[in-house]
């Protein structure tokens, strides 16, 4: 379901549930009156009881609109009520003054009970308005953090190549590596921040595989880790955004290859359903302790002094965009398995996700 179906069904309901509130205001303030002129004769107390009925739609007003719903309930009931004291007025003062204070504290409890929920809104506004001031703070220290440090390498090596010291290639080739690092931060975070526009075609699986491979062969040899294909032979036919998907598959194996130790090898596997095509990525480096799984998802979260902890996050999203699943299996020290799976049906090309 897209994100925006799921918002409108809540607002439906909500709103639902406001209707169904007020219509309980209503409904209950006119049977509580119609209960005060329907009972005729000496029966006291049981107007005394009604009375204090009228708490109810008083909380409910003041509960639904603040301030201003408990006290409109209370003057709506008040009036409602008048008639009722007009007509059954007595020279005896006591019954009158009891009515009067009871619709007093009536009054006070629409003022308090008004005041504390307006009180406790403004608060969880205020705090949700903080929530996400942090969080943007927290967002621009990781980026600006992120790009820091490939930035001072680069000005330290460019200023090395000014003054001519050292060997001038090695000095070029650090400028690069560094403007390369900075380069996939920054895509990282456009990916993550944009929709992500699906273009879907019928494709072959194990074709993104393999050019994912690829993308990741530098790094493999780098760490000394042997990435093993397992695929089937005939194509593995479904419809996906070939470049996302590549994308996501990328993010995943490359964690995998970084979380491994040298001589150690990465597995990525293949395989189609009548329902469904999956990729299994499965290595025996570091694993996750329960923390690390819980936040796996969460932008930003990495454990890497290098990293953007944006790579899961983005390979959700466009698992996600593609009606899919992604399941991880890890215990510390013991390795990780990542499962993505995608429906063989065909979702409809647009934005997916935010
Ligand atoms: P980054 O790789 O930049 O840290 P990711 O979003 O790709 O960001 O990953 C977030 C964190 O999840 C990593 O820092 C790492 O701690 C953990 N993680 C992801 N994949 C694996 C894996 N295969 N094995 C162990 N830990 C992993
Ligand atoms: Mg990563």
């Amino acid at each position: 379901m897209e994100e925006s179906d799921l918002k409108s069904l809540f607002g439906r309901r909500y709103l639902l549930r406001e209707k169904m509130l007020l219509f309980t205001i209503v409904a209950s303030l006119l049977l509580i009156s119609v209960l005060h002129y329907v009972t005729t004769g000496d029966a006291q107390a049981l107007h005394n009881i009604y009375l204090e009925f009228y708490y109810i739609p008083v909380f409910l007003g003041a509960f639904l609109f603040g301030l201003k719903g408990g006290l409109v309930t209370f003057f709506a009931a008040f009036l409602l009520y008048l008639p009722y004291i007009l007509i059954s007025w007595t020279d005896s003062v006591v019954p009158e003054i009891n009515r009067f204070l009871h619709l007093l504290l009536q009054g006070l409890f629409a003022l308090g009970a008004g005041f504390l929920i307006d009180r406790d809104r403004q608060r969880r506004d205020q705090m949700e308005k903080d929530r996400y001031l942090a969080g943007i703070g927290q967002v621009a220290t990781s980026i600006v953090h992120d790009l820091r440090n490939p930035l001072v390498t680069m000005l330290g090596f460019a200023k090395r190549i000014q003054d001519g010291k050292g060997n001038q290639d090695s000095n070029i080739q650090a400028v690069i590596d560094s403007a390369q690092g900075m380069e996939r931060i920054v895509d990282d975070v456009l990916d993550f921040a944009r929709p992500i526009r699906l273009e879907l075609q019928q494709e072959d699986l194990r074709q993104v595989v393999d050019h994912a491979c690829v993308v990741c062969k530098t790094k493999a040899e780098e760490g000394g880790v042997k990435v093993s294909r397992d695929q089937p032979p005939e194509p593995v036919r479904t419809v996906i955004d070939k470049f996302q998907m590549e994308r996501a598959i990328t993010n995943l194996l490359s964690n995998a290859i970084e979380a491994s130790d040298r001589y150690q090898t990465v597995t990525i596997s293949t395989k189609s359903s009548d329902n469904s095509v999956s990729v299994i990525i499965k290595d025996h480096g570091s694993g996750m302790d329960s923390e690390t799984l819980e936040n796996v998802f969460i932008p930003f979260y990495t454990k890497k002094s290098k990293g953007t902890g944006l790579g899961m996050s983005i390979a959700k999203k466009i698992i996600d965009g593609h009606l899919g699943t992604i399941n991880i299996y890890s215990r510390p020290g013991e390795g990780t398995k990542v499962k993505i799976e995608i429906p063989h049906a065909v979702p409809p090309t647009g934005l997916r996700g935010n």
